[in-house]
């Protein structure tokens, strides 16, 4: 952080550690990690909001992203949770720090200078503790504090318990890739590298998991990952082999479409080329759908309570 901020938290009283900063400003308890060495910079702020509140900040986040360059907002019941892109230099933040204080402090429904999981007051109570949700730092009541810890410990039960619904979801999957490679035959048609329809494979496969009732489980990683892959490998084939045996009914030759493709395929450097070309283009898209698949699932699936700490 630059010499703006650091005097912004000397100026308030903010403690600023290695990783970071947390402290309460004109009662908001922010906390964030603004380095721009660091991969994720974010800034949180603590603030019980009643369910009108949220959509109000919600709004007035989104309209001043630009503005003050963040990436991505998350409102809660308890807080507000901003993203920095490289555009958040530390006098937008210092700046943002003051506007959406001062929104709070006419918004209808937010409670500054409260435990954020009430809205109840912390001034002279015994039971107060400085405690971290997913990066946000703030006071609450340890009571608040442990029935949210409580709540979110009982959802991730209930997750676990619920069924993997692993054949609906590849059924879904299934159909998904189809779509998908029915895209990517159409595209071959008319000439086209069908890259798009190898994301679109894996995107729609995805898709159609959820829609079909399948968890969102580890299990879905590996189904989607094999059905997609072989599903459009197969569609690949499957249009060489036709152009191959159309042009063998032109020239009226007879046997196996496979061992003509194999022997043109050994004969022909330039067709040689076309089709490891058009295949490892396609494998690569498809790769590319599939991790960006994995990402989301895997990112989904981070245990929400192993983010609850009390300092
Ligand atoms: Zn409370």
């Amino acid at each position: 952080m630059g010499k703006v901020f650091r005097e912004f938290l000397l100026a308030n009283n903010i403690t600023s550690e290695r990783s970071g900063f947390s402290g309460l400003y004109r009662g908001l308890y922010i906390s964030g990690n603004i380095s721009v060495f660091s991969s994720s910079r974010y800034v949180t702020g603590a603030v019980h909001l009643a369910q009108e509140a949220i959509v109000s900040l919600q709004t007035w986040l989104q309209n001043n992203a630009r503005t003050y360059g963040f990436q991505g907002i998350e409102v809660t019941s308890y807080g507000f949770y901003c993203s920095l892109s490289a555009m958040a230099t530390d006098q937008k933040i210092v700046a943002f720090l003051g506007a959406v204080v001062d929104f709070l402090n006419n918004c209808q429904g937010a409670t500054l200078n409260a435990c954020p999981f009430c809205g109840e007051s912390l001034e002279g109570e015994m039971n107060v503790r400085l405690v971290g949700v997913n990066g946000c730092k703030f006071r609450a009541h340890e009571q608040c504090f442990d029935s949210y810890a409580a709540a979110v410990q009982k959802d991730e039960a209930a997750f676990r318990q619920e069924p993997t619904n692993a054949a609906r979801g590849a059924l879904g999957a299934v159909i998904g890739a189809l779509v998908g490679c029915v895209l990517w035959w159409l595209l071959y048609q008319i000439g086209f590298i069908a890259v798009i329809a190898a994301i679109a494979t894996a995107f729609a496969a995805a898709f159609l998991w959820d829609k079909f009732g399948g968890k969102n489980c580890k299990l879905k990683i590996v189904i989607i990952w094999l059905v997609t892959t072989l599903l459009l490998a197969g569609t690949m084939l499957l249009c060489y082999l036709l152009d191959v045996s159309s042009a063998m009914a032109e020239v009226g030759v007879t046997g196996s479409a496979f061992d003509m493709l194999i022997q043109l395929m050994r004969d022909d450097a330039e067709l040689r080329a076309a089709v490891l070309s058009d295949t490892v283009v396609s494998l690569i898209f498809i790769v590319a759908g599939n991790v960006w698949m994995t990402v989301n699932v895997l990112r989904s699936q981070k245990k929400q309570s192993s983010g609850l700490v009390k300092y």
